[in-house]
């Protein structure tokens, strides 16, 4: 059975700590959290999620884009977890879009990312998996990689004015 785990809020240190990277897999005690994670980030409406925002200063995350109220235009794809991940290159074509949080509640901003990353992951198995990511998935990816630095999406934003609320934000998505 999965459980709906609480998540940080902007403010709490632990979202500004540097996660522990995870010395070995399988390592069966992970299991039960990313099982969490999925629950959590499904039941926020979120599109992903990490470690260090359900409080475990790991370097693992979850990626599981697909349409929600919070994203109506994301791709759909399988919830995946993410171990020990790394950019590996960069397209260096920035594009702008707008991000929010579950741990950033009624926020959300324009942030620059990379178009499309090429990455490096372990599954929760230990396999290696190395793989190009772009557009949508891309930020995603990138948005969860800076929460296991204690980065979190307004220290990203281009201009001040780019910080909205979500209602506002709701009002550009739909248009
Ligand atoms: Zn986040």
């Amino acid at each position: 059975m999965s459980k709906i785990l609480q998540i940080s809020a902007i403010g709490s240190p632990i979202l500004r700590q540097r996660a522990m990277a995870i010395p070995q897999l399988p390592d069966a005690r992970l299991d039960e959290l990313i099982v969490d994670l999925i629950a959590t980030a499904d039941a926020a409406n979120g599109v992903g999620i990490a470690a260090p925002q359900v409080a475990s200063s790991l370097r693992l995350f979850i990626v599981a884009s697909r349409p929600s109220p919070r994203y109506p235009h994301a791709p759909t794809m399988l919830p995946t977890a993410m171990i020990n991940p790394e950019i590996i290159a960069r397209s260096g074509e920035l594009v702008a879009g707008w991000e929010g949080c579950l741990s950033v509640p009624d926020r959300r901003g324009m942030v620059l990312r990379d178009r499309a990353i090429e990455v490096k992951y372990f599954t929760p198995q230990g396999e290696l998996v190395q793989q190009e990511l772009t557009d949508f998935v891309a930020r995603i990816f990138q948005h969860e990689l800076d929460h296991l630095d204690g980065i979190l999406f307004p220290d990203r934003v281009t201009t001040k004015a780019d910080l909205i609320s979500e209602a506002e934000y709701m009002k550009i998505a739909f248009n």
